[in-house]
């Protein structure tokens, strides 16, 4: 199961902070030598942090050998949300937006610029089109 948000929020500070800068480093990660330094901490301390954070699944630890010796290095697994995904929604220009939800008039079940915009998504032209004639046709 992949890391949730919550996981994440639950963290110490210093368990927070290590993350964050291997979050930073993405998919290349970084020894765990350089996140001691970056972090500031012994490797005593920094071995806790990094054991703490792969017991929840939110970093992996490799075997790499480097500088002449056999380290680790630490891999976020935690990745970075993507908002993109929603910029091009219907709903923020929307003119129902207002009274749009569970107590309102409007409701994106049913909604079909919601509707057409999911099939624009994902990626299927034919429903696109048929969708987009719906909203035509509404
Ligand atoms: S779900 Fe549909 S009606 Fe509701 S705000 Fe979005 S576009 Fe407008």
């Amino acid at each position: 199961m992949s890391p949730q948000m919550h996981d994440y929020v639950k963290l110490g500070k210093l368990e927070e902070k290590a993350l964050k800068l291997l979050l930073q480093h993405g998919e290349k990660g970084l020894l765990q030598s350089e996140l001691w330094h970056l972090l500031g901490i012994t490797s005593r301390d920094g071995s806790r942090v990094a054991i703490k954070l792969e017991k929840r699944g939110l970093v992996k630890r490799v075997k790499e050998f480097a500088n002449d010796r056999w380290t680790m290095r630490l891999i976020s697994q935690v990745k970075p949300l993507d908002l993109s995904i929603i910029r091009d929604s219907p709903c923020p220009p929307c003119p129902y937006n207002d009274s749009c939800g569970p107590s309102g008039n409007y409701s994106p079940t049913g909604c079909v610029l919601i509707e057409s915009w999911l099939l624009a998504l994902s990626g299927s032209k034919d429903k696109k089109e048929e969708a987009t004639a719906q909203t035509m046709r509404a």
